[in-house]
């Protein structure tokens, strides 16, 4: 019988959910959902001073809200529970005696003073600063007078010399390290709390994971791991390590590129099913040219030998050219309701809407949908919904309305309209052709400079529609308003 796959995604719970870790998760996800396999999800919580639990409830919502659901873990359970490392904190305890029994670990009572002086003189050397082993080999006359000064022992793992360790990384290919280049590390820190390198071995073997997806910046930490696993007894998983995000000018992603955590394009109004597709396509590149994917699609299409090497770009207009497709079937209840509060902080609309007031903006966001490619930016598009104080955007636009059959076309327009019960928008077409009939003029002659003439713009929502969502009397005031500034 085939192993069941065994993937998790371990989060370090230390601030917003950032779209490296987001891309993470999704890979493990397709994968564990393509080979029907099980998604882990591990809260890696041992460093103490950075980790809260405001951090985890995001890293959680921001999750659930991709549609990335775990099948064994953190509030969902599992038969290798618990899922939180600072609740595992006894069987770390166990390993760790194992590991000093058997010789592999050792106490080591040297200061953070200590510490630092020896790595400063190897540096001043030109050395790489390492561990020297100075408590490698302590007589216990050595142990019992530093546990008499009251020092508290870190363990360290005993690495061994001159060792080549090879993996075959499911990315990378082949990857080797010296053994000689890993000083001696610390395992457990003084207050007893086991570090990452160490806790995520146990905790992956534990849990039978079969599969370590994760950032490439952890490649440089897999050989520790090797010589812990080779040192515990325990089966190795396979590695695999996926590249960097990089932002367009190709340096790592950070603040400077826009925004990096999930929260923040979930706030702006992008679409899970958008933010999925595009992280899908950060390093991972599907056979034929499509870019846009279903999550279906991405899980059947989805596979690691596919996964390239080289750094991924995160181009924030390949993002917005794909969450723009799906912000156009999304409903227009949906894209109103992500819009809201963008609309209020830009003084559009207040606290609270009527119905009306609320099926009116439905309907404007309606038009608006094809234009934007995330929610907030709405309100770039809807001031011409708003706003009566009409004006010229440019000389082209005046230019256009001087010229000499305007007049009639604006009297005709406006006579019609003003007649019109109730005003539609197969009504108000039959108008714009009636009147391109009558006064034999071309559309251009038209449609334009009655746009014109109701919004100041050459360009916008669909005439025949936008005139309908402003109302008889609003269209007429503007038309005024408009051509006595000709
Ligand atoms: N807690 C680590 C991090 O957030 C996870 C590393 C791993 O996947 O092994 O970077």
């Amino acid at each position: 019988m085939k192993q069941e796959l065994r993937v998790r995604f371990a989060p370090s719970p230390t601030g917003p959910f950032h779209i490296g870790g987001a891309r993470s998760a999704l890979f493990n996800w397709l994968l564990a959902r393509k080979e029907d396999g099980k998604l882990i999800l591990r809260i890696e919580d041992t460093d103490l001073e950075r980790s809260t639990r405001e951090s985890e409830e995001n890293i959680k919502a921001s999750l659930r809200w991709l549609g990335i659901e775990w099948d064994e873990g953190i509030d969902v359970g599992g038969e290798y529970g618990p899922y939180r490392q600072t609740e595992r904190l006894d069987t770390y305890r166990q390993y760790t005696q194992q590991l000093l029994d058997e010789g592999h670990a050792y106490h080591c009572y040297c200061t953070e003073e200590e510490l630092d002086a020896e790595r400063q003189a190897q540096m001043d050397k030109g050395e790489n600063p390492l561990y020297s082993g100075r408590c490698r080999d302590l007589s216990q006359a050595d142990r019992d007078r530093f546990i008499a000064e009251g020092r508290k022992p870190t363990v360290r793992f005993r690495v061994p010399g001159n060792q080549q360790i090879i993996f075959k990384d499911l990315v990378r290919d082949t990857v080797s390290f010296e053994s000689n280049g890993v000083g001696d590390f610390v395992i457990v820190k003084s207050d007893g709390i086991p570090v990452y390198n160490y806790a995520v071995v146990l905790d992956d073997a534990l849990m039978k994971i079969t599969h370590v997806i994760r950032a490439e910046e952890h490649l440089s930490n897999t050989p520790r791991q090797i010589l812990l696993y080779q040192a515990l007894g325990l089966e190795l998983p396979q590695f695999g390590h996926i590249s960097l995000i990089l932002g367009k000018d190709r340096t790592k992603m950070s603040k400077r590129h826009g925004a990096t955590s999930v929260e923040q394009y979930k706030n702006l109004g992008y679409l899970p099913e958008g933010l999925v597709n595009f992280l899908a396509l950060l390093g991972w590149s599907p056979v034929g040219e499509e870019e846009i994917f279903s999550q279906e699609e991405l899980i059947r299409e989805f596979s690691m030998d596919r996964v390239a090497k080289n750094p991924a770009v995160f181009d924030i207009d390949k993002l917005n050219h794909i969450n723009a497709h799906y912000i156009k079937q999304a409903s227009s209840e949906l894209i109103t309701e992500l819009a809201l509060p963008h609309l209020r902080t830009a003084g559009f609309i207040g606290e609270e809407l009527t119905t009306e007031q609320h099926a009116w903006l439905v309907k404007v966001v309606a038009e608006l949908q094809g234009y934007i490619s995330y929610a907030a930016q709405i309100t770039e598009h809807i001031d011409v919904f708003f706003n009566d104080d009409i004006n010229f955007e440019n000389e082209e636009a005046r230019e256009i309305m001087k010229d000499p059959d305007i007049p009639v076309v604006m009297e005709a327009f406006k006579s019609k309209l003003a007649a019109l019960e109730p005003v539609e928008p197969a009504a108000v077409q039959a108008i714009l052709k009636g009147i391109t009939k009558e006064l034999k003029l071309g559309g251009k002659k038209v449609y334009m400079p009655v746009r014109i003439a109701i919004t100041g713009k050459m360009h916008g929502p669909e005439l025949i529609n936008l005139v309908p969502l402003i109302g008889k009397e609003r269209t007429l005031a503007r038309m005024d308003c408009l051509i006595a500034k000709i």
